[in-house]
């Protein structure tokens, strides 16, 4: 990656992971789940569905993202970055309306690795038109069209989370 497509690329990572972080605090990923690569996105929704029945939450709040790159690979069929996230947010664990765990009121920081795996057979732009409602632009960087909403699967196109050390 050129030093252009690696900054681009460390926006949209962190912007993707503070969007997994909001929708897992809201205890559904389903809006992210073209993020994620289809193992992980169970995984991580098993361990919220599994939280929501004991009656907990894990909650991040007020978060901001920072990401650098680790490592870049190519193995198989797929190309590889991962890079290392830099999470500055509130997060508790609740019940309810009620504090089990940590401070609603202090940040904290933490790091965790963040792997994005891209099919080497991965076209380089999904579509010149929506397929939804044919607007010419390209879809955002959320992986939906900007106009009607239809989302598109990134891992056609572009990068998914592989793995992500929550
Ligand atoms: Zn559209």
């Amino acid at each position: 990656m050129s030093e252009e497509q690696l900054s681009a690329f460390l926006e949209t990572a962190s912007f993707r992971v503070k969007k997994i972080l909001q929708e897992y605090s809201s205890g559904d990923l389903l809006r992210v789940q073209h993020f994620l690569d289809p193992v992980l996105y169970q995984r991580l929704q098993k361990e919220l569905n599994f939280n929501l029945k004991n009656d907990q939450r894990k909650v991040y709040e007020e978060i901001h993202v920072d990401s650098t790159l680790n490592r870049e690979y190519t193995e198989n069929d797929s190309f590889f970055v991962e890079v290392l996230c830099t999470c500055k947010c509130i997060s508790y664990i609740a019940r309810k309306e009620e504090v089990l765990f940590g401070l609603k009121d202090r940040r904290t920081t933490f790091a965790f690795p963040v792997l994005f795996e891209k099919k080497k057979d991965a076209k380089d732009v999904m579509v010149d038109r929506c397929l939804g409602c044919g607007n010419p632009l390209p879809i955002d960087r959320n992986g939906v069209c900007p106009q009607c909403g239809r989302v598109y699967d990134l891992a056609l196109f572009d990068y998914v989370i592989k793995e992500m050390g929550l």
